[in-house]
């Protein structure tokens, strides 16, 4: 896992050099500078001379200046390193999640989704800023702290040694807790944003029902929750800072005790002595770091194993490797004896069979849960038939690729999905990089132009959050805008007017024959009176194709599909 995680630096090496470079030098000055004062003071001072003192001086001034600018590089270059690392993978990540084929979408929730690009990726990227080269940085440090110490005076160096095992156990105890109070935190902060998420997009069924203040109280107690869980871990962090800092000092004065007690011993001279003070304050500094980095390492890891676990994931559905670009069909499609089902547990079509030619328009009725979506939705492949074959213009859709089939077939359906945008880029949907005027013309053709025209931003106007400031009518036809644009010689219906009143279904319906018109068409209706005119019409029961041909036929056969149209035009 680590190894992976270190791949995502490859594209980054020099940034990544010069970052470690230059912290590798910070630390060397870091090292240098308790031994300057050391020789200051035991080589230096006793020779009384003020003028080399002077220049001594100068030449550390500027040896912090060079340190200085070293810093502001590493820190710089530290974060950026960590930006173009996250910025990679969540395009990655993005780019992953856009191949994906439609039973991922079935099985993995939006928010988990959500979460990864944001949540998972951010810990990561703490991660990577601080990380790999820090931890090395902070290590070598507190090595060459020691052994120079132990090379100064190995007793006092082992009386502080002794101090590092608490240190260390300090730092990893409150580590642990600190990190089960993270972790709750995200899950609080989690919940406070699926309230907020719910109650605003549900924000008309509240206030029908006039629940505001419903809202506000379980806001109020996960908002509290949220409250506890933070305050409780920022207590620990204090904690933790808290007990560093005692035994930091702590180790400062025993040192500086045990060395004065050498000192009047003759072991230890005074610069000696200070250097030796100077050091235990470099050493804070790594064990700092390190503690900071085992909170983020486990955090990191986490989520870039989840980021991991959704990458490793292929697209169910791929391109054969000898898969064929087609060129525009015609539309002769058949099912030749197709059985599909979704999960293992229960088969949605058995053994389904039936053709029809280029520029034909074929009706399925059923119930609700028979699988007339289903039926349609394997023709662009967002399924793959689990047995049987489906032909397009006597090729089978799997010896396509993927883009060119779904190039060729539109598909209209009940709830119409619009992006938030312009009037005119949702047209544009429907073949991006189309001229103004052909987008004017599907919009003419889709009957439009009026409303369009009405409106006092024309094609500009912002049609809000998925279409929101759009009646229901409205946003049918921006779709079938979007279809006459597209062009596609394969049309499907799904219940496409099922969701709109009956008067707009009627106006709504004309433009969905002129639509259909020299397409092969596939319609599924709840109301009869919409396929009169198709050239089969299929009964789809969950047993199966039960009944098969014209409508009249159907009719005069008196089985399922004449009770449903004598009951629909009895009155
Ligand atoms: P229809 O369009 O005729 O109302 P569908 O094709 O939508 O029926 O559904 C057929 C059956 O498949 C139903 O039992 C439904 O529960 C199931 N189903 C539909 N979509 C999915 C899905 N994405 N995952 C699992 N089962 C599904
Ligand atoms: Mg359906």
């Amino acid at each position: 896992m680590l190894r992976k995680f270190f791949s995502y630096y490859k594209p980054h090496k020099r940034l990544f050099m010069i970052d470690f470079s230059s912290a590798i030098i910070v630390a060397i000055l870091e090292l240098a500078f308790p031994l300057a004062v050391q020789w200051l003071i035991d080589t230096l001072l006793p020779t009384g001379e003020w003028g080399m003192i002077a220049k001594v001086s100068v030449l550390l001034l500027l040896v912090y200046i060079l340190s200085t600018f070293l810093n502001f590089i590493v820190n710089y270059l530290g974060h950026k390193l960590g930006i173009n690392i996250e910025t990679d993978m969540r395009q990655e990540l993005f780019n992953h999640v856009q191949r994906q084929s439609f039973r991922f979408f079935d099985n993995t929730k939006t928010g988990h989704i959500m979460s990864r690009i944001t949540n998972d990726l951010f810990d990561i990227g703490e991660f990577a800023h601080h990380g790999p080269e820090d931890f090395f940085i902070a290590i070598m440090t507190f090595i060459g702290a020691f052994t120079i110490m132990f090379n100064i005076n190995p007793t006092l160096a082992s009386i502080a040694l002794v101090m590092v095992p608490f240190l260390i156990w300090l730092v990893t105890f409150s580590n642990v807790k600190m990190n089960k109070a993270w972790k709750k935190m995200y899950g609080e902060i989690a919940d406070v944003n699926a309230r907020v998420e719910d109650s605003v997009s549900g924000v008309r069924v509240v206030k029908s029902f006039t629940n505001e203040k419903f809202e506000m109280t379980r806001f109020r107690q996960q908002n509290g929750l949220f409250r506890t869980a933070k305050l409780y871990a920022y207590k620990i962090m204090a904690g933790t800072h808290s007990g560093i800092y005692m035994m930091t000092r702590l180790l400062t004065l025993v040192v500086l005790v045990v060395g004065a007690w050498l000192n009047l011993n003759d072991q230890l001279s005074h610069g000696e002595l200070v250097s030796f003070v100077l050091f235990t304050n470099v050493l804070i500094k790594p064990i700092d770091k390190i503690s900071a980095l085992l909170e983020l390492y486990p955090k990191g890891m986490a989520g870039f194993k989840r980021f991991r676990d959704l990458i490793d994931q292929e697209p169910e559905i791929q391109d054969r490797e000898n898969a064929v670009d087609v060129p525009a069909l015609h539309g002769d499609i058949a099912f030749d004896h197709v059985s599909f089902n979704y999960d293992q547990s229960k088969p949605v079509l058995k053994d389904i069979s039936f053709s029809l030619n280029a520029g034909e328009t074929i009706a399925f009725v059923g119930p609700s849960g028979a699988g007339k979506t289903t039926i349609c939705s394997l023709i662009p492949r967002f399924y793959d038939v689990s047995d049987g074959a489906i032909t397009i213009d006597g090729m089978d859709i799997r010896d396509m690729t993927q883009k060119s089939l779904r190039e060729q077939i539109g598909i209209v359906q009940q709830d119409v999905f619009l992006f938030t945008g312009t009037i005119r880029e949702n047209i544009e949907y429907g073949k991006l990089g189309a001229s103004f005027e052909e987008i004017q013309a599907a919009a003419e053709r889709a009957h439009l132009k009026e409303f369009i025209a009405s409106l006092p931003d024309g094609y500009e106007t912002q049609i809000g959050e998925r279409g929101l400031k759009l009646s229901g009518g409205q946003k049918q036809r921006l779709a079938i805008a979007r279809m006459f644009l597209k062009n596609p010689p394969i049309l499907i219906l799904d219940e496409a007017t099922s969701a709109l009143d009956t008067e707009t279904e009627m106006i709504i319906q004309e433009s969905l024959a002129e639509l259909a018109e020299n397409r092969t068409t596939l319609v599924i209706a709840h109301r009869l009176a919409t396929i009169r005119n198709a050239d089969q019409v299929l009964v789809v029961t969950p047993n199966g194709i039960e009944e098969q041909g014209t409508y009249d036929e159907l009719v005069a056969a008196g089985g399922v599909f004449a009770n449903l149209h004598h009951i629909q035009f009895k009155k």
